[in-house]
């Protein structure tokens, strides 16, 4: 595979790595928490995700790092100053809009240039600029045209660029694709990757997509009700959730109930299951992801016995819905799936020891 960066044009972006803290931030709307008392850390350069379902307070906390939002209570940093109560204008923010917010009678170079305008940037360093982050976004062919003679993914370049052209301390990105078509997302997401590490500003990501969250974040957050459920590495959130509301929000998961019968063994409802992730508790919920269950398998342990409910076949993956007595109902995702599976049939479904994962269902605990 190439390395798409020996393509990049050299820039003279000269971003400076700003860490963003947030401790307790709050937002009251009359008796409507939208965000309740958020404490985290955005390490500088990285690109950080906020994701929950919609009402969760995930663009009320990124207006709030703008400006556009005064918190309740809380405070925002940007490295080790207090941003709280600095107005928008003076925090060197860029932001993207889910409508892009371009103004339809400017062009594409006066739409990127305005925030320089405002700025009263002087025209040589001005026009070095526009041309510089048109490049960075692969929009110098269409410098001439207007917004209304745009895709809806080259006006999104078109606002990515004129939010990067000011130099801004700190990116935020409020659901930037969510206005386009499912392969043209997929092919931003890669856009969004690129420019974040071209420019190494630090960027704030909302959205409720979790392919995008955990296909790009250096870290997330996982918002319910205001609150934070979970904060990491996609991949730790999507293999060691701590909540059936993270496990289900970041992907499909089987629960079942179960008792400890020893260090690392579980009885889930008859039958036994072998975990090797650490947990003391006595009564959890395992949670088992459906491509993680193996068919077909010999039996031994981590093994149980299922008849066959119903059987989608969807090209590069089919779907089974198993019934194992006691359990009930279990979702398993076979990948390249080569022989049909018989309604009826009797299969063995397998998991390994670290997909089996415990999970406390008190609100908030840690495993
Ligand atoms: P979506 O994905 O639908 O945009 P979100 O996660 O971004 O949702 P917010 O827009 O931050 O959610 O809203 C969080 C909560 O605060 C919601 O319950 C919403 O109804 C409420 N809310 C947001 N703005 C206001 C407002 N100006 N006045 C009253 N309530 C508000």
């Amino acid at each position: 595979m190439c390395n798409e960066g020996t393509h990049f044009r050299a820039i003279s972006y000269s971003a400076r790595m700003t860490a963003i803290r947030l401790e307790g931030l709050t937002k009251h709307y009359g008796q409507t928490a939208a965000v309740a008392g958020v404490t985290l850390s955005i390490p500088s350069g990285s690109l950080f995700f906020l994701l929950g379902p919609s009402g969760c307070g995930k663009t009320t906390l990124l207006r709030m790092i703008a400006g556009f939002i005064e918190p309740t209570a809380g405070r925002i940093f940007f490295d080790q100053t207090d941003v709280t109560a600095t107005p928008p204008n003076a925090r060197n923010t860029g932001m993207v809009f889910q409508n892009y917010a371009l103004w339809p009678h400017m062009s594409v170079v006066e739409n990127v240039a305005f925030g320089l305008d405002v700025r009263s940037i002087a025209r040589p360093e001005k026009e070095r600029r526009v041309r510089e982050a048109l490049a960075l976004v692969r929009m110098e062919a269409y410098a001439a045209r207007k917004p209304g003679e745009l895709s809806g993914g080259q006006q999104q370049r078109v606002a990515l660029a004129r939010a990067v052209v000011i130099e801004p301390q700190v990116l935020l990105l409020d659901e930037p694709l969510s206005n386009l078509d499912a392969k043209l997302r997929i092919e931003m997401r890669h856009e969004i990757r690129r420019i974040v590490d071209t420019l190494k500003v630090t960027t704030v990501y909302v959205t409720h997509d979790q392919k995008e969250a955990l296909s790009l974040a250096d870290g997330m957050a996982v918002l319910n009700a205001g609150s934070i459920a979970q904060l990491g590495a996609p991949r730790e959130l999507y293999r060691r959730p701590s909540s059936r509301f993270v496990a289900d929000f970041l992907g499909e998961s089987n629960f079942v109930e179960a008792k400890r019968t020893g260090a690392f063994h579980w009885n889930a409802q008859g039958v036994a299951l072998h975990s090797s992730i650490p947990c003391d508790a006595e009564s959890v919920t395992l949670s088992l992801r459906p491509e993680a269950l193996r068919l077909r398998a010999s039996e031994g342990s981590n093994t149980m016995r299922g008849r066959v409910v119903s059987s989608a076949y969807l090209g590069e993956v089919a779907q089974h819905v198993v019934h194992v007595d006691g359990v009930g109902a279990l979702k398993v995702f076979e990948l390249n799936p080569r022989e049909s599976l018989d309604v009826g049939s009797v299969v063995t479904l397998g998991v390994e020891a670290e997909d089996v994962v415990p999970i406390l269902e008190v609100a908030g605990a840690a495993r």
